[in-house]
């Protein structure tokens, strides 16, 4: 049985890496005349876990797959929208409450392209899944930091940009676009990884943010947050799960940032609809999407060794280093920061 999982693993490892130097740029399978119909973000509620169902026409995206306890729940949503083939499975990266069920929704339907972070494990629900992948001749991909078209939506891939020594902060760390609709989904990757990605320049600035490690207290910094600026905020954690998911200081701050907030283990499955423009709830709310735009207005750096804060345009900003960003003028006052006599925030 162990020699049975070690082979497995040893394949699966020959397969991603094979995939990685010969894989051929997916974003062929664009369709260039595509008119934008509307896309259903669902954010499947699965326990304490991760499950998104993207979908636009007749083109299907899902990131991550619940727990080994939720594969058949998640088979049976498939089914009942009708949904045979995924044109992409991503799991982000190889815990339970992401891939556990994994091996059940690839075996009920068909996938064009997997993607994984290239983390083997050697638990049960792995093994499962990676006799699945062999049973189907399916090649995963690790992909490239960058973009990836598939129907009407653009991809990016933003982390693991390097190894962070910890599976969840390895997670496939990526945006979903949609029109001018940005979904930011961070897997279970917690503040290394944010502020490596505020450092490096990614665009994670979203209107929908899949919040990350299901809303733990070592994720959702107020700087990360302030960048996403998102309209609205889904945190996918089980009701009454063992590790307090989610954490109250991580809640907080999602609800100071402005975002609305929605919750698997309180609201189920959220269901989030856009026409490429805005982002509505599926009875037909509207999230303020200017909001964003008024939020990154009134962003402040300040200069952590001189103490003076600068509004963003002003040609005397520090140095990444020394940068510290707020996003009221009396937060910059309150921690002792006073303003530049140059730009006058
Ligand atoms: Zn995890
Ligand atoms: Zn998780």
């Amino acid at each position: 049985m162990k020699k049975q999982k070690l082979i497995s693993c040893i394949l699966l490892i020959i397969l991603i890496f094979t995939a990685c130097t010969y894989s051929t740029n997916p974003t062929e399978s664009v369709k260039a005349d595509e008119t934008l119909e509307t896309a259903q973000f669902h954010f499947i509620d699965v326990g304490q876990g991760d499950c998104a169902l993207i979908r636009s026409g007749d083109t299907n995206i899902m990131i991550d797959a619940g727990t080994s306890e939720s594969g058949s729940i998640i088979c049976e949503y498939l089914s009942n929208l009708g949904i045979d083939y995924l044109d992409c499975f991503i799991g982000t990266h190889p815990h339970e409450d992401h891939l556990g069920g994994g091996a059940a929704v690839l075996s009920s339907v068909d996938v064009g392209a997997v993607y994984l972070n290239g983390e083997t494990s050697s638990s049960y629900f792995f093994e499962r899944f990676v006799d699945v992948l062999l049973q189907k001749d399916i090649t995963p991909f690790i992909p490239d930091i960058g973009f990836y078209d598939i129907g009407p939506f653009r991809l990016e891939f933003l982390s693991p940009c390097q190894d962070f020594g910890n599976s969840n902060d390895n997670s496939l760390v990526l945006t979903v676009k949609f029109g001018d609709v940005t979904a930011l989904f961070t897997g279970d990757a917690e503040r290394t990884v944010e502020a490596e990605l505020i450092k490096n320049g990614s665009n994670i600035n979203a209107d929908i943010l899949k919040v990350s490690h299901h809303g733990s207290r070592y994720a959702s910094s107020v700087e990360f947050l302030n960048r996403v600026s998102p309209s609205v905020a889904v945190i996918s954690s089980g009701s009454g799960n063992s590790y307090g998911h989610p954490h109250k200081e991580a809640v907080q701050r999602i609800e100071k940032s402005g975002a609305e907030i929605l919750r698997c283990d309180i609201d189920g499955t959220v269901v989030l609809m856009s026409d490429g423009k805005e982002v509505y709830s599926s009875a037909g709310a509207q999230f303020d999407k200017n909001k964003e735009e008024d939020a990154q207005k009134q962003t402040y750096i300040g200069n952590k060794k001189s103490k003076i804060f600068h509004c963003e345009t002003c040609p005397n900003l520090p140095g990444d280093k020394n940068r510290i960003i707020f996003n009221k003028r009396e937060n910059a006052v309150m921690s002792g920061y006073s303003a530049c006599g140059n730009c006058n925030p």
